[in-house]
């Protein structure tokens, strides 16, 4: 037999006999080694430990510290969970298992969707068959024999996957976890060696779904769950899921009155009082922060004929997402879905010289998206919202300092609002425009303002708009979920199909580069990672209600309403507890709305001018004069003071 040269990752190499495994691999290398591997990677491809090396390769075994061990982990567990749901519903079909970031799930066709009775009695025998140890075995089998075996087996999906994933290869893989009752599939894998490996997994929920997400096809049904290498890491991610129930923004938004949702207009918010208090606030708060830095607002049309969209190129890429209207002598308009081709026209209505430049335009108004009703989701995923949105314009030179200035923007306001968060580079495609000269030269200048606003990042190679290339940041929530919302993206290419220009020193015309931007993303998708941050308890600055005055009886009425009306005469936030009902009802009922001040009136403070203080998590800060109160709370505001945050992480 002949001999091959394996080539570890640190650079070592074995002799060993052609076909060996990355399993003999592992074991040749340490036992602790052989028995924390799950798969290989094998000239940077996935495969099973059993998978036969034939030629002189580079060999990386995949263990639970690995990058991709998870994920193998994962989707294996969701293998697991397709042999249990074809012993228990025989004649279920098994479509996609896929890992995901949060877990896995699996697909079926069953004859009836699955109650919460079946997802136990399913994760029983997923247990059954993982205190088994049963091998998963991969197989070679002819594609033409595989083709025929789920055929027969009344399994058309397969048949299907075959078909698109193996063209033109002779042979595919296909696995059996071994048991009497013997589960095929067919899959790519790579797969962990035997049942054994998992252990803390656990079924979530299941819901409706389609083959291939499109609702023309078969419907089926999901089961969704989660894998962790330990039970305690399984536990905490349950915890955080308990948690993250608790704060989610549709719950607490209904609970705090701040917004609600109908069907008849799907994806669309309807803004209560409360919730349109907080949204001018961060409205209000971005104009604060951008006008003092150069920006203008605008306002521009919401409908605009074709001829925009077809010059900015939406209307050949994008027209499936927006929402296409007729006027009234037959023209086809759109309504926009983003602000850029708008500011373009703008910019190009002037004559505009290299003085005007950096040229930002901000603006609020209302965009709409087409998006599947399917994925509509609270806050998160609308049809219709706004962003913090603006362009501006630059010269070449411009670049670096415009990206300096916009990173410390991002700075100041995440750290208003006490927001952790990382920054991604993301460099030129493998599908771009322009010249790679430029692309260099934009890539250069974004390191260097990244470098001089000492802001960390990491490179995400290749992953930037065909247009240019960008740097994206990812908030890291209270409970370490992640939410990408601030982007910066150059583009070259929209001002030219607007064919903009500006004089330059040279007297000649050159064509700007725009620098697309937002720091919340939009408002709808902040609003909601706020809520969720904060569990509804927002700081002081940002609170719908600021303050709640709580009369103790009837005859501290007449006291309490000329406290209230100082407060709002100060600027505060403020409402009135008028009912008849005990003051530790009130003030429970206050706590619940998440109001951050309570002012108890009774006789005493009616008498000397005060007002009893409470803070809704510091609780009694005794009595203080009125105007000490507002002075104090307003300072509060202006700090931007972050609200008190109970000892447990539970609100
Ligand atoms: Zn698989
Ligand atoms: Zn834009």
């Amino acid at each position: 037999m002949n001999d091959i040269t394996v080539t570890l990752p640190d650079g070592s190499s074995r002799r060993l006999s052609a076909g060996t495994t990355p399993g003999a691999v592992a074991a040749a290398i340490s036992p602790r080694l052989a028995k924390a591997a799950l798969a290989a990677a094998v000239d940077d491809r996935l495969v099973d430990l059993s998978f036969p090396i034939e030629h002189d390769a580079r060999v990386r075994i995949i263990t639970p510290e690995s990058p991709e061990g998870l994920q193998v982990y994962r989707h294996s567990t969701a293998h697991l969970l397709a042999a249990a749901v074809t012993s228990l519903f025989p004649g279920a079909q098994c479509g996609i298992g896929p890992a995901t970031d949060e877990g896995f799930f699996y697909d079926f066709v069953v004859d009836r969707p699955f109650v919460p009775e079946d997802l136990e009695a399913i994760e029983n025998r997923m247990k059954e068959l993982a205190a088994r140890d049963l091998p998963y075995e991969r197989q070679m089998w002819k594609r033409d024999q595989a083709k025929a075996f789920f055929a027969g087996r009344g399994e058309p999906m397969k048949v299907q996957l075959i078909e698109e994933k193996t063209a033109g290869q002779p042979e595919v893989s296909c696995y059996t976890i071994k048991d009497p009752e013997t589960f095929v599939d067919f899959c790519v894998g790579p797969h962990v060696p035997s049942s054994g490996r998992l252990k803390g997994f656990k079924l979530l929920h299941t819901s409706n779904a389609y083959w291939k997400g499109d609702a023309k096809n078969q419907p089926m049904q999901r089961i969704y769950g989660t894998a962790f290498f330990s039970d305690k890491e399984l536990q905490a991610h349950l915890q955080r899921i308990e948690e993250a129930k608790k704060r989610d923004h549709r719950r607490v938004g209904r609970d705090l009155g701040l917004f609600t949702l109908h069907p008849w207009a799907p994806g669309a918010t309807f803004w209560l009082d409360k919730g349109t208090t907080l949204y001018n606030t961060l409205a209000n708060y971005m104009r604060e922060v951008l006008f003092p830095a150069g920006y203008l607002e605008l306002k521009t049309p919401l409908v605009y004929n074709k001829s925009l969209w077809e010059t900015s190129g939406h209307w050949q890429h994008y027209r499936e997402n927006m929402f296409l209207v007729e006027g009234r002598d037959g023209e086809e308009m759109g309504v926009k879905a983003m602000n850029c081709p708008g500011h373009m026209l703008v910019f190009g209505s002037q004559m505009r010289s290299y003085k005007d430049l950096p040229m930002r335009f901000h603006e609020q108004t209302p965009l709409h998206r087409n998006e599947a009703s399917g994925v509509l989701t609270g806050l998160t995923r609308v049809r219709q919202f706004s962003q913090d949105d603006a362009h501006c314009f630059v010269t070449e030179d411009q670049i670096a300092s415009e990206v300096d200035a916009l990173l410390r923007l991002v700075q100041r306001v995440y750290g208003d609002f006490g927001l952790q968060y990382e920054a991604k580079l993301s460099t030129r495609p493998a599908e771009f425009l322009g010249e790679i000269s430029t692309w260099d030269h934009a890539e250069a200048a974004l390191r260097q303002a990244l470098d001089g606003a000492r802001q960390p990042y990491v490179i995400n190679e290749g992953d930037g708009a065909f247009y240019g290339p960008k740097i994206d940041f990812d908030i890291t929530d209270a409970i370490g979920r992640k939410w990408q919302c601030a982007t910066i993206q150059l583009d070259y290419e929209m001002p030219q199909r607007f064919g903009l220009k500006y004089v330059g020193a040279d007297n000649a015309e050159h064509t700007p580069i725009v620098i697309h931007r937002a720091i919340f993303g939009s408002f709808e998708r902040f609003i909601a990672l706020l809520i969720e941050h904060y569990a509804g308890a927002f700081p002081l600055w940002l609170a719908p209600v600021q303050v709640v005055v709580l009369p103790i009886a009837d005859r501290h009425a007449e006291y309490s309403r000329t406290v209230l009306a100082r407060l709002q005469a100060a600027g505060l936030r403020a409402e009135l507890d008028e009912r008849q009902e005990k003051i530790g009802f009130k003030i429970r009922e206050a706590q619940l709305q998440k109001i951050p001040y309570m002012l108890v009136a009774g006789d005493r403070e009616a008498a000397e001018n005060t007002v009893s203080v409470r803070h809704r998590v510091a609780g009694d800060h005794g009595s203080q004069p009125v105007t000490g109160f507002i002075e104090q709370a307003l300072g509060e505001v202006a700090a931007k003071a972050a609200a008190p945050q109970p000892a447990s992480t539970s609100v």
